[in-house]
C-alpha cells in the first residue's frame, strides 16, 4: 500500500492551524520540528477546555473540578506509560521535560552513588541536557564525565563504548536520536552490554518520541527521559521513567507540597514513586495536552508517519545533496529526519536568516551539542528537522530557497 493511500497529509495538515500562517509574506515552511514540533487543534483544544472547564489544582481538592483536574493529570501519565510500554503507571514521573528528568537522576540517582576517581559514560554526539547535570554531580563527588567517541558518519563507535565500561563507570547516558545529526543509537545493544557489566543505562529519548514506537521493556535501559513538546504536546511536559527499584532507593530532589507522607520538624516521610519526585503545582494543562497529543499519533499510527517522514528524509537528502558544496553532517545507516549540514562560504546564521526571509524556519547554531560540534570542527549548522505534518513540496522550497539565498551571498 502506497504512504497516500494511507496517509491523507492535507487532512492532517489541517489539524495544525499554525502551519497555514504566512512569515514574511510567504507560506511558512516549518523545518525547525528538533527544537519544537507544531501542535494540533486538538491538543490546543485540550488545554483550552482545562482552563475553561475543569481548572483547579491536583490532588489537593475533594470538590469536582479538582477530581477532574486529577484525573486529567493522571490520564497522562496512564497515556504515557502505555505509550512507552512502562510495566507500570508509578514508573513514570511527570516532568517539565528531558532536562528535568536528566537533572533528577543525576542528584537523586547518581550523586549519592558516586565516589571519588568514578565515572560517568556518555557520547561525543550528546545535547548538553545529557552532559551538563552529569558534570556538575560528578564535580561535587570527584568523579568525571567520560565520552565514547562516533565515527565521521555520525555513528557511536559501539566497540569504543563497550571499551569504556569499566568498572569506575556508575553510570551510562546515551541518546536515542541525536538532534543534530539524526543518528539513531542501537540502544539494545548498548543496554545489553551496560547490563552485563552491572551499569545502569540513562537513555535521552528526548528526539526518539516523535519519530518512532518506544518500548522501555524491549529497549532495556533503567531510564528513559522524554520530552513533550517534541511530539505534539505542551512546552513544560516531559517524563521520566525509570524502572521501580531505581525509583525506590532514589531519595527526592525537590522537595515541597504533594511530594510528602507526613511532616513534621522532627523529621519528614515521603510519598511513593512517582509522587515523590513531583513537588509543587506542575504544568496540568499542559498534561491535559500530552494525553491528547498521543491520542492523536495513536490513532494515525507510526508505520504511516514513519514511510511519510522517511520519504521526506529520502528526498531532502536527494535534493541536498545535488548542491555543490553543501556538506551534510550525519550520515548514520539508521537516522532520523533530521539534516544538519554547512554550505561552503556562508554563514549558517546568515543563510537561517535570509531563508526566513522566504518562509523556511530551520536552526542555525550549535544545537546545544558544543563537543559534537568540536568534533566535526565547526562552530554552528544549519538543521532542517522534518515532521509528519511537512511535504515534498516543501521540501522542494526550502531547497529553491536555499538556492537563492546562496546566490545572494556569493
Ligand atoms: N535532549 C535532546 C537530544 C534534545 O534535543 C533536547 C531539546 O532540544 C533536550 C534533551 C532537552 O529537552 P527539554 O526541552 O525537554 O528539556
Amino acid at each position: 500500500m502506497s504512504t497516500q493511500a494511507t496517509f491523507d497529509i492535507q487532512r492532517i495538515r489541517a489539524d495544525f492551524p499554525l502551519l497555514a500562517r504566512t512569515v514574511h509574506g510567504k507560506p511558512l515552511v516549518y523545518f525547525d520540528n528538533a527544537n519544537t514540533s507544531q501542535k494540533p487543534q486538538a491538543v490546543i483544544e485540550a488545554v483550552d477546555r482545562h482552563y475553561r472547564e475543569h481548572n483547579a489544582n491536583v490532588s489537593r481538592a475533594v470538590h469536582l473540578l479538582g477530581e477532574e483536574a486529577t484525573a486529567s493529570y493522571e490520564g497522562a501519565r496512564d497515556a504515557l506509560a502505555r505509550f512507552i510500554h512502562a510495566p507500570s503507571r508509578n514508573e513514570v514521573v511527570l516532568t517539565s521535560g528531558t532536562t528535568q528528568a536528566a537533572n533528577l537522576v543525576a542528584y537523586s540517582f547518581a550523586l549519592p552513588r558516586l565516589r571519588a576517581g568514578d565515572a560517568i559514560l556518555t557520547t561525543t554526539m550528546e545535547h548538553h541536557a545529557n552532559i551538563v547535570p552529569w558534570q556538575l554531580v560528578a564535580a561535587r563527588a570527584g568523579a568525571t564525565v567520560k565520552a565514547a567517541p562516533i565515527d565521521e558518519r555520525g555513528e557511536l563507535i559501539v566497540e569504543k563504548f563497550v571499551e569504556l565500561l569499566t568498572p569506575e563507570v556508575k553510570l551510562a547516558c546515551v541518546t536515542h536520536v541525536s538532534n543534530v545529526l539524526g543518528t539513531v543509537n542501537p540502544i539494545r545493544e548498548l543496554a545489553r552490554a551496560c547490563r552485563e557489566r552491572g551499569i545502569p543505562l540513562f537513555v535521552d529519548g528526548s528526539q526518539a518520541m516523535p519519530h518512532r514506537p518506544v518500548d522501555v521493556r524491549a529497549l532495556g535501559c533503567d531510564f528513559y527521559a522524554l520530552t513533550g513538546h517534541k511530539m505534539l504536546a505542551p512546552t513544560g511536559t516531559g517524563a521520566l521513567w525509570a524502572k521501580k527499584e531505581h525509583l525506590d532507593a532514589m531519595p527526592p530532589f525537590f522537595g515541597g507540597g504533594e511530594m510528602i507522607r507526613e511532616v513534621r520538624f522532627s523529621g519528614t516521610t515521603f510519598a511513593e514513586p512517582p509522587h515523590r519526585f513531583e513537588a509543587g503545582t506542575p504544568n496540568i494543562a499542559g498534561f491535559a495536552g500530552v494525553g491528547a497529543a498521543i491520542a492523536y499519533v495513536e490513532a494515525l499510527g507510526f508505520d504511516a508517519l514513519r514511510a511519510h517522514e522517511h520519504a521526506l528524509l529520502d528526498h531532502a537528502t536527494a535534493q541536498l545533496r545535488e548542491i555543490p558544496g553543501l556538506r551534510i553532517f550525519g550520515e548514520a545507516g539508521d537516522k532520523e529526519p533530521v539534516i544538519s549540514f554547512l554550505v561552503e562560504g556562508a554563514q549558517a546564521t546568515d543563510l537561517a536568516t535570509l531563508l526566513d526571509l522566504e518562509g523556511v524556519a530551520v536552526r542555525s547554531g550549535h544545537h546545544c551539542a558544543h563537543p559534537l560540534m568540536q568534533f566535526y570542527g565547526v562552530p554552528a549548522t544549519l538543521r532542517a528537522s522534518l515532521a509528519f505534518y511537512n511535504t515534498h513540496e516543501e521540501v522542494d522550497a526550502f531547497v529553491a530557497a536555499l538556492l537563492k539565498v546562496r546566490r545572494l551571498l556569493r
